[in-house]
């Protein structure tokens, strides 16, 4: 492929705001002048937990939400000036399913391809069909698939008019952990064939797993943005989760000791192996007035990493 005519970067946005007007009640900022450079070709993962402004983002992207202000460019057209282009750029992946029960996989992928105006002949519905693995039920009806069958089927059909850009908003969102692993497989696959891919998650271990890049989104703000490995060795390397044997409520001596309560209802603690003991944190912790009844020492996690950088805020 001839790469000198396309853009470094799949996406630029700069000082992007959205302020949602409320009669009632306060206006609500809901993406504060945010700046970001998502390079072509990456898999970039938008990580925040719910209410951060993710969908907001994606939604500005897709022409679905007006901006308040900022500049949006996609694949080098500008929001403003060619909101057409910058459409017939991406490919978004919906959170909610939802699939026309009586069409096949095949019909629906021709009827949204004629959509978008793409000719018979310029239509890729079998190689999505065969790289989304839906070659045998290509003539099933739709309602009839398995639900990863019919979100995969939906990925097809955002990929219809060949957008250089993928956008999935929380993908894998209800789908159990083996269907997941499935839809990863799928999504890398596109990525291998060139489409840069973008995807909003509250799962962890999804960006973990997918993301070349990401950016922590917390309170319509950018937290940090960086390189997945980097981000993962911001917190030096080791986690010490306390089981305690009474819960305890008093946030900040938990605070004091550096630790954030997990969804377990566990105490995570992130330190630097080289100046402090997994010991050292059991000291601090009972001299703190915590009574320990379990403890287990792990590498770090994005977990650990953003649940300390969102607990500050
Ligand atoms: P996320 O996708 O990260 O969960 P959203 O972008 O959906 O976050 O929401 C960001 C903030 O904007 C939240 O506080 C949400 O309540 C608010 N919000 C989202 N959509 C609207 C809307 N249409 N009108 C008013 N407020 C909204």
């Amino acid at each position: 492929m001839k790469n000198s005519n396309l853009p470094d970067n799949a996406i630029e946005i700069s000082d992007l705001t959205k302020i949602y007007k409320n009669n009632k009640e306060e206006d609500l900022i809901a993406l504060n002048s945010i700046n970001l450079e998502i390079p072509r070709g990456s898999m970039f993962g938008l990580l925040g937990p719910n209410g951060a402004g993710k969908s907001t983002f994606i939604n500005i992207l897709a022409g679905l939400t007006l901006k308040t202000s900022g500049k949006a460019v996609v694949w080098g057209f500008d929001l403003d000036k060619n909101p057409r282009s910058v459409r017939a750029s991406l490919g978004v992946v919906p959170q909610e399913i939802y699939v026309d029960p009586f069409f096949s996989p095949k019909e629906t992928l021709h009827q949204q391809a004629g959509m978008y105006g793409v000719l018979p002949k310029d239509r890729n519905v079998d190689f999505l069909l065969e790289t989304l693995d839906l070659e045998d039920k290509s003539d099933a009806y739709t309602r009839t698939l398995s639900g990863g069958m019919k979100r995969r089927l939906l990925v097809a059909k955002s990929m219809v008019h060949r957008p250089p850009i993928l956008i999935l908003d929380e993908p894998t969102a209800g789908v159990d952990i083996e269907l997941r692993q499935q839809l990863w497989a799928y999504i890398r696959k596109l990525n291998e064939h060139g489409t840069t891919i973008i995807l909003t998650t509250h799962y962890l271990e999804e960006a973990e797993a997918l993301c070349d890049n990401i950016a922590i989104v917390n309170h319509g703000e950018i937290i940090r943005c960086a390189p997945t490995k980097e981000i993962l060795s911001d917190a030096d390397s080791k986690n010490i989760t306390l089981v305690l044997s009474k819960e305890y409520s008093d946030k900040s001596t938990i605070e004091k000791i550096g630790g954030v309560v997990d969804k377990d209802g566990n105490i995570s603690i992130s330190y630097n192996p080289k100046q402090e003991t997994s010991r050292d944190i059991l000291k601090k912790s009972e001299d703190a007035g915590l009574e320990v009844s379990d403890f287990s020492v792990t590498g770090a996690s994005l977990e650990t990493v953003f649940l300390s950088m969102t607990s500050k805020k």
